[in-house]
C-alpha cells in the first residue's frame, strides 16, 4: 500500500527565499495555464502543452521540467471540474517528479528551483525516521513540496510503497463501537476515552463560545489558531486510539469489526438539505425543509466536531499495515440490541450508559453492548465463527446482511 511520509526540509535564508520565489513563478504559471486551458476548453495533458508551452518558455522563466509538472497539475485539477475556471494559491504545492528532485542518501534532497539547482538538508524526526526504514528514498516515486505560512517552513511530503504484511484470518472479532462520549467501546469491555481527552474537549469549546461571543479581530486571529490546535489534538488522539486497538486486535490474533456510520450527521447533527419548490404565480420559491429529530446542540457540536471518518480511516491503514482484517457491519439497531439473548427494543437502553435487556435482564454498559453486538454481527454470517452460538431472531433484516471488509489505500 501507499504511504506518506512529511519530511522537514532545512534550507538557509537564501535557499528558503529562492524556494518561496519558484513556488510563487510555479502557480502563476499554473494560473496562466489554467486560464488558457478554460478559455479554449482544452483539458488534455498534449493538447494544451501544444498550445502554451512554447510561449510560456519565451515569456517566463520557468524550466521546462517544471512547465511540463504545471501543465499536468492544471490537467489534474480540470478533471474533476471543468465547469468554472480554476486558481492556484501562489503557495501551492509543487510536485516534484524524479527529474527534478534527487536525494542524497536521507540527508539531505537536490531540488530544481526557477534558475537553479540547489541542495536543502532534511531533517527526520523519530516517526519519520521509523517509517521510512528500510525505503530507499531515491527510488520513491514523485513528492510534493509544501509551505506552511504559519511555520514559515517547507516540508517535502514523500510517497513510498509499504509492503504489506498477509492478513491473518482469523474467526474471532474484536467489535468496536465508536461514539460521541465514550470514543470507543471494544467488545472485551475496555472503553478508549480518558476524563483527559473530555476536559480538553470541553475546553476548547468553552473558549471557542467566549471568543466567538467577543467578535473581534484579535478573537477572530485566536479562533483560527485554535481550530489549528484542537484539529491536531484530534489528530493525535485518534492516533494513538487507532494504534492501540489495532496492536491489540493483532496482540490477540483477532479482526476488527466496526459499524457502518455512514450518514451518522445527516441523521443527528447536520441540518437537513432545503428544497426548494417553486409556487405558480409567486416569484419568490417556497423553502421547504424537512422535520429533523431533535438532538441538543453540545451533542450536534460534538459530533461534528469529532471526526469519525479519520478515526476510521486510521484504524483502516494501521490494520492493513500490521495484516489485521477489518470488517464493516450494518449499523441497525445495534444500541439496542441485547448482545445475549438478541431482543431489540428501545426500552433496553435505560440511559445513556446503561442497557438494560427487557427479555433476559442482561445489564450492562451501553456501549460495550454495541461493541458486542457489532462483533457478532461481523462473526455470525462466517461459518468459521465459534463461541458465539446466538440467535438473532428478532433481528431486523438489513441488519443480518454480510459484513463487508473495509478497503483502504489505492
Ligand atoms: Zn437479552
Amino acid at each position: 500500500m501507499k504511504l506518506s511520509v512529511k519530511i522537514n526540509l532545512n534550507p538557509s535564508s537564501e535557499q528558503h527565499i529562492l524556494l518561496l520565489e519558484t513556488m510563487r513563478l510555479f502557480n502563476k504559471t499554473c494560473n496562466t495555464i489554467s486560464q488558457t486551458a478554460f478559455h479554449n476548453q482544452t483539458f488534455g495533458k498534449w493538447s494544451i502543452q501544444k498550445l502554451i508551452y512554447h510561449d510560456l518558455r519565451k515569456t517566463t522563466s520557468i524550466p521546462a521540467q517544471l512547465l511540463i509538472r504545471a501543465i499536468a497539475v492544471v490537467c489534474g485539477s480540470y478533471k474533476a471540474e471543468k465547469k468554472k475556471m480554476h486558481w492556484f494559491k501562489e503557495t501551492s504545492s509543487i510536485p516534484y517528479d524524479t527529474r527534478l528532485r534527487t536525494f542524497h542518501k536521507s540527508e539531505s534532497v537536490s531540488l530544481r528551483l526557477w534558475n537553479q539547482r540547489i541542495t536543502v538538508p532534511i531533517i527526520l524526526g523519530q516517526y519519520q525516521a521509523h517509517r521510512l526504514n528500510g525505503v530507499k528514498l531515491s527510488e520513491t516515486g514523485e513528492s510534493d513540496l509544501i509551505y506552511d505560512r504559519i511555520q514559515n517552513r517547507f516540508y517535502l511530503v514523500i510517497t513510498f510503497d509499504q509492503p504489506e504484511t498477509p492478513t491473518q484470518q482469523s474467526s474471532k472479532v474484536l467489535g468496536l463501537d465508536l461514539g460521541i462520549k465514550f470514543l470507543v467501546a471494544d467488545s472485551d469491555g475496555a472503553i478508549y476515552t480518558g476524563a483527559q481527552v473530555e476536559q480538553t474537549r470541553n475546553r476548547y469549546a468553552e473558549l471557542r463560545k467566549r471568543l466567538q461571543a467577543h467578535n473581534s479581530k484579535a478573537s477572530y486571529r485566536h479562533l483560527k489558531k485554535l481550530s489549528g490546535k484542537e484539529h491536531r489534538y484530534c489528530k493525535d488522539i485518534d492516533h494513538c486510539l487507532s494504534k492501540q486497538i489495532v496492536q491489540k486486535a493483532k496482540g490477540t490474533g483477532r479482526s476488527l469489526a466496526l459499524e457502518e456510520l455512514k450518514g451518522i450527521r445527516d441523521q443527528l447533527g447536520r441540518r437537513p438539505e432545503r428544497k426548494r419548490v417553486p409556487v405558480l404565480g409567486n416569484s419568490a420559491p417556497l423553502s421547504v425543509e424537512k422535520p429533523r429529530k431533535h438532538v441538543r446542540k453540545s451533542v450536534r457540536t460534538l459530533i461534528n466536531k469529532w471526526s469519525f471518518s479519520q478515526l476510521r480511516l486510521f484504524i483502516a491503514y494501521k490494520a492493513k499495515i500490521a495484516g489485521v482484517r477489518v470488517f464493516v457491519v450494518p449499523a441497525y439497531y445495534s444500541s439496542q440490541t441485547c448482545n445475549v439473548c438478541g431482543h431489540v427494543s428501545k426500552s433496553n437502553r435505560i440511559s445513556r450508559d446503561n442497557f438494560r435487556c427487557k427479555n433476559c435482564g442482561h445489564a450492562e454498559h451501553a456501549d460495550i453492548n454495541a461493541a458486542k453486538v457489532i462483533s457478532q454481527r461481523a462473526s455470525v454470517n462466517r461459518p468459521t465463527a465459534s463461541g458465539v452460538g446466538l440467535t438473532f431472531t428478532r433481528m431486523p433484516y438489513r441488519a443480518r446482511c454480510k459484513p463487508t471488509d473495509l478497503s483502504v489505500g489505492r
